[in-house]
């Protein structure tokens, strides 16, 4: 797929651009705490290495943490970052959830094919969303958001996969998977189950299985948008009751997250959002991270801040540095690095001097 290609799509209005809107946000919007963060993936359980990789984040000007774990993991770890100054995150993978595929196959997102991804996930074998129209699967949600926020010290719950399969993958990976997904096709369009299409029913008088085009239909992309808000809203409200922040990894810009997974991220009711914004998944350069950022910060109107999420494996040091510059350049509070196992020797350094004196222009 090349450019002309990629071009085409954005006239075809599926994935506009950031470029439209560069309206600066507000002046009167509200500061936000100059904050770098890190996704962690890799060895963590070892507490020296852990604390030896926090270090090394630290002095790099990365203060908080988004990490996977089990309750105990998080008792014994927290503890020792907070010695280290750093803010540990509980990293939830939200709706991509497989452990109820053999108690609860009805939990599933449906296709438009009629399949579910307990049989038959899309694109990779762990793709497994559960649907989230249904009771259950948003009390089984909650419970496990309860749990997160229930442990001392941790500093919010991150939400991650809180949204639908992707329609439409980012451009980059689709010769990965030999696909051309120049507009929305049955097999990755969720979801259709029996619970979705008798809610929309009731709202609109239509079941989106009878609609000849659904992907046409206003009404039922934004009854999409809405599931996932709510999911959104209802975890708030159960992390809020623990006085505990709720935060999360999002596409990259409001137009692309809606086109793409069905995210309508800048009317969540969340504490600090972190937009993915890996320019090779969308055969973009550095100087693009300004633009999306800028999009969203707008959009967003200072209601919640923005840290852009920068990906390692496409950015050499320098190149890492001048990603970190350009999301500032575009008003975001911070960046985020997948992953800080990741960075070298050379990354840190060069992401230091950016980090350093974005803290310090900002008088924190
Ligand atoms: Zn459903």
């Amino acid at each position: 797929m090349d450019r002309r290609d990629f071009v085409r799509l954005t006239a075809l209005g599926l994935l506009a651009g950031p470029a439209a809107r560069p309206a600066p946000p507000p002046a009167a919007a509200p500061r936000f705490p100059i904050k770098h963060w890190a996704w962690l993936r890799g060895d963590v359980q070892n507490l020296d290495a852990w604390k030896r990789t926090l270090s090394d984040l630290r002095q790099t000007g990365i203060t908080a943490v988004l990490v996977s774990g089990s309750a105990d993991f998080y008792r014994t770890h927290v503890p020792s970052a907070r010695d280290e100054g750093m803010e540990v995150h509980a990293w939830l993978f939200t709706m991509m959830r497989g452990e109820h595929v053999k108690t609860h196959p009805e939990w599933y997102a449906v296709n438009r094919k009629g399949v579910s991804t307990a049989d038959k996930p899309p694109y990779v074998d762990y793709y497994r969303f559960m649907c989230p129209s249904r009771d259950e699967v948003r009390a089984r949600l909650r419970e496990v958001v309860r749990d997160l926020a229930a442990i001392e010290g941790l500093a919010s719950v991150h939400l991650d996969y809180i949204r639908y399969p992707d329609v439409i993958l980012p451009i980059a990976l689709w010769p990965k998977y030999g696909i051309v997904q120049d507009k929305e096709y049955p097999e990755y369009d969720y979801c259709y189950c029996q619970v979705c299409r008798e809610a929309f029913k009731r709202q609109s008088g239509f079941d989106p299985a009878d609609m000849p085009d659904p992907p046409a239909q206003a009404a039922w992309r934004q009854f999409r948008y809405d599931a996932i808000t709510g999911v959104v809203s209802l975890l708030a409200d159960e992390v809020r009751g623990a006085k505990k922040l709720l935060t999360a990894a999002v596409f990259p810009t409001p137009t692309i997250a809606k086109a793409l997974v069905r995210q309508d991220w800048t009317r969540w009711k969340v504490d600090a959002l972190l937009p993915m914004v890996y320019h090779g998944f969308y055969k973009e350069d550095v100087p693009w991270i300004a633009r999306a950022t800028r999009e969203g910060v707008a959009a967003l109107g200072g209601r919640t801040p923005l840290y852009s999420g920068l990906y390692v494996p496409d950015l050499p040091p320098a190149d890492l540095a001048e990603a970190a510059r350009q999301a500032l350049a575009g008003g975001a509070q911070g960046v985020s690095v997948f992953h800080g196992n990741l960075l070298t020797a050379e990354h840190r350094t060069a992401l230091r001097s950016v980090l350093r004196s974005a803290t310090a222009g900002s008088g924190r």
